[in-house]
């Protein structure tokens, strides 16, 4: 049998807060994910969460009750065979975290789509989601029907056919929709039959120049380590193409800022690691931490999240003013009330995602739906590279549209 190391695909968790994200997250891996209200309760900076789970298949129960994440069958303790590695990523689906959500669906191959059945749909997260799935070009989800145990099945009945027509407005192809109770382990073994098949793991090509996002970063010394014993930065998060290997020099960017500038690191990995396996290299799937010789002062406390690693000289450049070809929507989608965008002018900040990096920007001068920005920290970004648009309304960052990076 395949020794499957590091896991072969991300599946995003998209979805209104309180829809039973979380729930279905521990449903799958066995673990509650970081809480994100209690962090939010706390005012930290929110961060992205991965869990890994197996697919499995017990060989001697039927179809669907054989599908399950352990290793040993809940039904007749056979030894479970290893179908699929995934990483899940935990998007947070409050609205003040809506650039976390964007950065994770930057990196998300798929997404479970989760719409709570006892709710009218849709509420404004499950909307904003939605958008951002289709604006991150996430094709492959599947939409969880949430707490069915809570609704009656007239009622159940009528909060699908809701989706359906949320759905029917918003996609061109829709997406199957699973009933499921998270908290009683209702029909979780049907969802991971419908992720089996249908949700395919991005090919690896080791050829492809190698580029990774970063998503969180560590300075892993425990206080008072001697000198002598302290390990370097520890960058985490997803590789999008191709492979690193131990050993491998690299570049980030856009680096450290000194002397009022960004100025590109290079340096070498030392280790790769998905969760506790020591890799010798690493392909896209899961967060995988790459030991550097950096100095973890440097990657401590999530200061290099937004980076991007790549080869020496093999990055996307580096944008200090980007021109950016918009579509903007007609409604605010992440709102209750509805109420129409409005095109940004000159002087107006903006907030761009761009990968995983959150890029405020002011908007120099719009001509058609061409916007010149400066940005207050240096984008980094391929010609074409798509982007998601925010512009704050009241309070709060909203999503407007999205765009292309035209120079
Ligand atoms: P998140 O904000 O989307 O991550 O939502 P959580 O997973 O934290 O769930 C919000 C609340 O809904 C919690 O109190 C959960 O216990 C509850 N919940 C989640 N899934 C289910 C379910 O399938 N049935 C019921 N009855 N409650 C659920």
């Amino acid at each position: 049998m395949r020794e499957i190391l590091q896991p072969e695909m991300n599946v995003g968790t998209a979805g209104h807060v309180d829809h039973g994200k979380s729930t279905l997250v521990q449903a799958l891996t066995g673990v509650w994910p970081e809480r994100h209200s209690e962090e939010l309760r706390r005012g930290i900076t929110i961060k992205l969460g991965y869990a890994n789970a197996d697919l499995r298949k017990c060989p001697s129960c039927d179809e669907p009750k054989c599908y399950t994440t352990s290793k040993k069958c809940p039904i007749d303790g056979s030894e479970t065979i290893l179908l699929r590695k995934i990483s899940l990523v935990d998007c947070p689906g409050h609205d003040t975290l809506m650039a976390t959500m964007l950065a994770g669906s930057t990196l998300m191959d798929a997404a479970l789509f989760i719409i709570a059945s006892n709710e009218p749909v849709p509420q404004p997260q499950t909307r904003e989601h939605l958008m951002a799935l289709k604006i991150m070009g996430v094709k492959q989800i599947i939409v969880v029907q949430t707490k069915i145990e809570l609704v009656s099945e007239e009622e159940a009945i009528r909060n699908y056919e809701q989706i359906l027509r949320f759905l029917e407005a918003n996609l061109d192809e829709i997406p199957p929709i699973i009933p499921v109770s998270a908290l009683h382990g209702v029909n979780i073994d049907f969802l991971i039959r419908e992720m089996v098949r249908r949700f395919t793991p991005p090919q690896r090509d080791p050829t492809k120049t190698p580029k990774m996002y970063v998503a969180r970063s560590f300075d892993v010394n425990r206080p008072g380590t001697r000198p002598e014993k302290l390990v370097g930065g520890v960058l985490g998060g997803t590789i999008i193409q191709g492979r690193f290997r131990l050993g491998d020099e690299i570049e980030i960017r856009p680096g450290a800022y000194r002397g009022g500038k960004f100025i590109p690191l290079t340096t070498k990995i030392v280790s790769l690691k998905s969760e506790d396996t020591p890799l010798e290299e690493a392909y896209p799937g899961g967060l995988i931490g790459v030991g550097t010789l950096l100095d973890p002062a440097l990657t401590k406390a999530d200061n290099m999240v937004g980076s991007v690693v790549g080869l020496p000289n093999e990055l996307p450049p580096v944008w200090s003013e980007l021109d950016i070809e918009a579509k903007f929507f007609d409604k605010i989608v992440g709102m209750k009330e509805e109420i129409s965008v409005t095109k940004p002018k000159s002087g107006d900040f903006i907030q761009l995602n761009v990968g995983t990096a959150t890029v405020p920007a002011v908007l120099k001068e719009m001509s058609h739906d061409l916007m010149r920005l400066l940005v207050r920290i240096p984008a980094v970004a391929e010609l074409d590279q798509r982007v998601a648009i925010s512009a704050r309304i009241g309070n709060r960052w909203r999503l407007i549209g999205f765009g292309h990076v035209k120079g």
